[in-house]
């Protein structure tokens, strides 16, 4: 059988690439040189935050929006829960960019949001340590997503339209008319152009002290972000930094957590969280793939209109999976496509 379009790489982008795409009705061939769902790249480790306040830039909210759409669609689909809405709390002095351009977004977007000072804060939650001038910008849609359901739901809703998808594959270019690169942190080796740059991410889940809530959020504050994801399958409630990580490979990245930084996390929740900070149960690492602008890629590769490269999303792209399989799919089907994407043209960084 000959395909329209091979997609490589089957992570959460290539997956909804395959989907879409097949959804088409185009013949779709998709390969994974691991196993589904594995947990070597970016899109494992349980949850993931999905909201629409964005702080990193107004223009993606559009996005996003259409995002939320697809992922109704998808659940309808594959009749399973994708997503759970909590509503999350964007925490840091008024000025900092992830207040700041939070609420910028929300504003600018209209969308449903409160601010709270930090007395509104401490009674709210009270096992929680806000400082005099700490502010949180509340996101009523905001939840969570369950990415490794997500993964293997988009797999099967692609297979069940006639994508073939292939695993324990590794794919090179050029062996169909159309070829989408969704390799992740492995796209350095296949489009060595691009000034990417793979950071490595800890992932750390803890049994509470207290069960005092505590809401989905994140936490600038001195200068570092800091995430906090609810337990929503008993594995424990979900902490991590944001961008601050070691550079490094797929192939030569440290796997193993030590315990400086068991120790550095846990005193970061002390002076902000303490109900949070019980025992240890379990730890992953995960790769950010980073643009110098941490905004994506989206786009044909530079001098070969028939590839079509997506992934670098800098460590937030997961709940736009969706919408970018719709990008993917209007590129390669129409060339072209209605949202907007000049921001992430892949030759913007050449
Ligand atoms: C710790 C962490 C927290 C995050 N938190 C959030 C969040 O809260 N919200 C959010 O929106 N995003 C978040 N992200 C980002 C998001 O998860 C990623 O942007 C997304 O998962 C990237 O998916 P991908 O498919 O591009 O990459 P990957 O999942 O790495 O998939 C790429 C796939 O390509 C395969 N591959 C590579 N080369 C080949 C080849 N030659 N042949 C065959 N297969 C190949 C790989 O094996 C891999 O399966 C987070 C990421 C991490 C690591």
């Amino acid at each position: 059988m000959s395909f329209d379009v091979t997609v490589i790489g089957l992570g959460v982008m290539g997956s909804a690439a395959a989907w879409q795409l097949s959804r088409r009705g185009l013949r779709v061939l998709g390969v994974e040189q691991f196993t589904p769902a594995h947990d070597r790249g970016s899109s494992h480790g349980l949850t993931r935050v999905i909201r629409k306040a964005y702080y990193e830039h107004p223009a993606y909210v559009p996005l996003v929006l259409r995002s939320y759409e697809l992922w109704g669609e998808l659940e309808r689909e594959a009749g399973v829960e994708l997503f759970r809405k909590t509503g999350a709390f964007m925490i840091g002095r008024p000025e900092s960019a992830l207040v700041r351009g939070s609420l910028e977004s929300a504003r600018l977007h209209g969308l449903n949001h409160r601010l709270l000072g930090a007395a509104e804060l401490r009674a709210r939650f009270p096992s929680m340590s806000f400082r005099d001038r700490e502010v949180a910008l509340e996101e009523f849609d905001a939840g969570v997503l369950l990415v490794e359901d997500a993964v293997l739901a988009f797999q099967e809703a692609a297979r069940r339209r006639g994508a073939e998808l292939r695993f324990g594959v590794e794919g090179r270019p050029g062996s169909s008319a159309k070829t989408v690169i969704a390799a992740g942190p492995w796209l350095p080796k296949l489009v060595p152009r691009l000034p990417l740059k793979v950071e490595r991410q800890v992932l750390f889940w803890f049994e509470p002290r207290t069960p005092d809530p505590v809401p989905l959020f994140m936490w600038d504050r001195d200068g570092r972000l800091l995430y906090s994801i609810p337990d929503v399958r008993d594995h424990g409630v979900k902490v991590a930094f944001h961008h601050a990580g070691e550079i490094t490979t797929p192939e030569s990245v440290r796997r193993e957590v030590s315990q400086a930084e068991i120790d550095d996390v846990k005193a970061w929740m002390e002076t902000t969280v303490p109900s949070l900070n019980g025992a240890l149960k379990k730890v992953a690492t995960c790769l950010y793939t980073n643009t110098p602008d941490e905004h994506f890629v989206i786009g044909p590769a530079p001098g070969s209109p028939d590839v079509v490269v997506v992934s670098p999303c800098s460590g937030h792209g997961f709940k736009f999976a969706p919408v970018v399989g719709e990008i993917v799919a209007d590129l390669v089907g129409e060339g072209r496509t209605r949202h907007p994407i000049d921001r992430f043209r892949p030759d913007r960084l050449m």
